[in-house]
């Protein structure tokens, strides 16, 4: 049995990729059966969040030599799982047709990287989900953009997980994740703080999450994983180490 959770977004660059990387990586970190899958395949870079930047077989590879999904698996250090993807046009039909028929034997939570907007290859990605989770900023177009996206999954009686509100504190105006919850009536599970160390990770071609795990957005991110497992939030031990000898 698997579940496929969809990140969507209809803004791009309010984080999914970021999202993805990290909450799946935290998700692992916590015991769970966890797959990313790269369905961005117009601008595909999961991957490189993850630091994998090289990879014999992909998504497309599948696709094109009709292999088993699984022959495109790729382990992170970290051992969490990732199917990345490659720029290939002509595969995105097929892909997003097949999606659940090529992922069922496939255990596990599957969350997949979407591409931002709202033509054919988000709304068939959303139709072959089982939930999606909503990423935006806390900025009017960017909500705007997702209150679109939600009204569509509401058309498709598509199940939405919630709301996560990222990059929050970097604009003098913005909504607040009340306010937010409030007019899309779903709950929002967790305020993710604008964090240089995100910016500083994606460099590195770490998730932040490892490579700062300590960092406000880390935080932010891994209590996000602990309400989608319903396990309680546990702070990491030499955070409270720190927090003891620096009085912080
Ligand atoms: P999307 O996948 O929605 O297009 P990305 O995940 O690629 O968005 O993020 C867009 C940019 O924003 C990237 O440069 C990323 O490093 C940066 N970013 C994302 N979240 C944060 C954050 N919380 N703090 C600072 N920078 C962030
Ligand atoms: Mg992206």
């Amino acid at each position: 049995m698997n579940r496929i959770t969809t990140i969507i977004s209809a803004k791009g660059g309010v984080g999914k990729t970021t999202v993805t990387a990290n909450l799946g990586l935290a998700l692992h970190q916590s015991g769970r059966e966890t797959i990313l899958v790269d369905g961005d395949f117009k601008n595909p870079n999961l991957a490189l969040h993850l630091g994998i930047l090289e990879y014999s077989y992909n998504f497309q590879d599948v696709l094109e030599r009709g292999g088993n999904i699984l022959e495109a698996l790729h382990i992170h250090k970290t051992g969490l799982r990732i199917i990345p993807s490659s720029l290939s046009l002509k595969h995105v039909e097929i892909a997003i047709k097949k999606f659940r028929e090529l992922f069922q034997n496939i255990k596990g939570h599957i969350l997949v990287d979407s591409p931002p907007g709202l033509g054919e290859d988000v709304i068939s990605l959303m139709k072959a989900s089982d939930d999606l989770i909503i990423v935006t900023t806390p900025e009017i177009p960017a909500v705007t953009d997702a209150l679109k996206s939600i009204e569509i999954a509401r058309n498709m009686q598509k199940k939405i997980r919630g709301i996560i509100v990222n990059r929050h504190g970097r604009k003098k105006y913005e909504i607040s994740a009340e306010e937010i919850s409030a007019i899309s009536n779903l709950p929002v599970l967790g305020v993710i703080p604008e964090d240089e160390n995100v910016l500083k990770s994606v460099m590195c071609k770490t998730p932040v999450i490892e490579f700062n795990p300590y960092s406000n957005a880390s935080i932010a991110i891994r209590k996000i994983a602990s309400k989608i497992t319903g396990e309680k939030y546990q702070k990491p031990k030499f955070l409270m180490l720190k927090r003891l000898i620096f009085r912080t």
